[in-house]
């Protein structure tokens, strides 16, 4: 264990006897306590009313069946999950993920980051995560439909305006949004905004499919431009991933300048040294629900490779990994430095193991925590829920430019929070105290309730 202060390593004890088969949960607050060593050290206070051991356990969370039927007629047996971690700073607000590989460690893991992450967005949202094993890949419309049905049956006693507003995540998107937002409003007889992400004839904000990846660029533009005195302009660029994030983060770069010249999917990457056509890959995946690997039938300068973690042997000025956690390791962070990377920034949640984070700092590149760069979407998130309560609808301009302003912010945030406590360009450490302190300020204000 890397912890200095032995206050924090008892703490980090008892959470890893309480939840020793999280291995992400875990990850994910050992790199959060490894970052407030300084900040424990100068407020006592924080020791006293253990805001530490308060933050590091869920207000609450839920675990339900889901059952439903599929097109054969065969009762099918789901597990969902509503981790509500936080809200010490306003209603739980974080997405919903539809993966087979979504267990409570992992619901954990995204449960706490996301805490941190709403805090630093500078809007009043507190942190929650929720999901099941249902994995949408496969199924048809009629099943999803089901699926979500049956899901939104249990989760809508524990949602609300004011108490806790769901999004999308990986495997919900704009059609899963739709029937879990059905089946609330036929049940609660209520079309209160309690999801965000919803299309725009019900209540959706505009640049919010968007705003994930446009975020991490508008993020990474800043930290470039402050850092390095540089852009994006006539940067290659590589990204991993092919969903929500990765198509508007390739959008963005692309219109910043760069060239992106990789992407993939969980089975394996394309390579198109011209530039990937942004447009032909949004339809496939978006619209077709199809495979990377079809993009070289129709792009012959295209190389298609199987197994997507060789994504990061790709030599590029920058690489935004915008899939799942843990997709970058020690070895692929080395092959990126090797090759000359000058800055990574997260568009996925925890994409880079402990190892690889390690690597990127000590040869000095540019690194882009995820709880800062990919802080966009549920931002826009937040703006839905304005817009919802106000009964009102901005135009995209307007959205785009608060977007723009919230990811400059975070930037200036974790960047002077660094700088406060010693730790100059250390953008992990900046996010981390930064996120920590407004909720730290909120639940010491509140007394001992949760
Ligand atoms: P999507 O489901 O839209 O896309 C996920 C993409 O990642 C797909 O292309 C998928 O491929 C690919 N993928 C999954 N596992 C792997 C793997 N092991 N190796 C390589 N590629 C893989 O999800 P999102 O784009 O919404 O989310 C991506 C990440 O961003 C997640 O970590 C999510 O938590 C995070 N995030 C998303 C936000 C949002 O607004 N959507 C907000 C903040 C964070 P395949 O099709 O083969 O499964």
């Amino acid at each position: 264990m890397s912890l200095k202060s032995e206050y924090l390593q008892q703490v980090y004890k008892k959470v890893e006897m309480r939840n020793e088969h999280e291995a992400e949960f875990l990850q994910a607050v050992l790199e959060v306590l490894e970052s407030l060593e300084p900040v424990i050290e100068s407020r006592p206070e924080l020791k006293q009313y253990g805001i530490i051991e308060r933050m590091t356990e869920p207000e609450r969370a839920i675990i339900f069946r889901v059952p439903w039927i599929d097109d054969e007629g065969k009762v099918q047996v789901n597990r969902g999950f509503r981790v509500q971690f936080n809200s010490a700073i306003g209603p739980y607000k974080g997405g919903l993920r539809f993966h087979k590989s979504v267990n409570l460690s992992i619901m954990k893991f995204l449960g706490f980051e996301q805490c941190f992450k709403n805090s630093l967005t500078g809007l009043p949202m507190g942190g929650a995560k929720g999901g099941s094993d249902f994995h949408p890949q496969g199924r048809s419309d009629g099943e999803v439909m089901r699926f979500c049905q049956s899901f939104m049956t249990e989760l809508y006693r524990h949602i609300g305006p004011d108490t806790d507003v769901p999004a999308g995540d990986m495997g919900v998107g704009g059609r899963e949004i739709g029937y879990l937002y059905g089946q609330y409003r036929r049940i609660t007889n209520s079309t209160a905004g309690v999801l965000t992400g919803k299309g725009l004839s019900y209540g959706g904000s505009l640049i919010r499919p968007e705003a994930t990846g446009y975020g991490l660029c508008y993020f990474t533009q800043e930290m470039l431009q402050n850092m390095r005195d540089t852009s994006f302009d006539g940067k290659t660029v590589v990204i991993s991933g092919s969903g929500n994030v990765a198509i508007y983060a390739a959008y963005k770069a692309i219109e910043f300048g760069a060239k992106v010249v990789a992407m993939s999917d969980s089975a394996g990457y394309i390579y198109d040294k011209d530039g990937v056509d942004i447009d032909f890959i949004r339809e496939l995946k978006e619209v077709r629900r199809g495979r990377i690997a079809e993009y070289p039938e129709t792009h012959p300068n295209a190389t298609y490779t199987q197994d997507s973690t060789g994504i990061w042997n790709i030599p590029c000025d920058i690489a935004l990994p915008c899939a799942t956690q843990n997709e970058l390791g020690e070895a692929s962070a080395e092959a990126l430095v090797k090759n000359g990377v000058m800055a990574v920034a997260e568009g996925a949640n925890m994409p880079s193991t402990p190892g690889a984070v390690a690597v990127f700092q000590k040869a000095g590149i540019l690194f882009a925590p995820a709880k800062a760069s990919n802080a966009g979407g549920v931002a826009v998130s937040g703006l839905e829920m304005c817009q919802n309560s106000a009964r009102y609808s901005w135009t995209a301009e307007e959205v785009d430019r608060k977007l723009y302003e919230i990811m400059v912010n975070i930037f200036h945030n974790a960047d002077n929070a660094a700088k406060l406590y010693g730790m100059d360009g250390n953008l992990v450490a900046g996010a981390n105290i930064a996120g920590f302190t407004k909720i730290a300020d909120a639940m010491l204000a509140q007394g001992v309730t949760y």
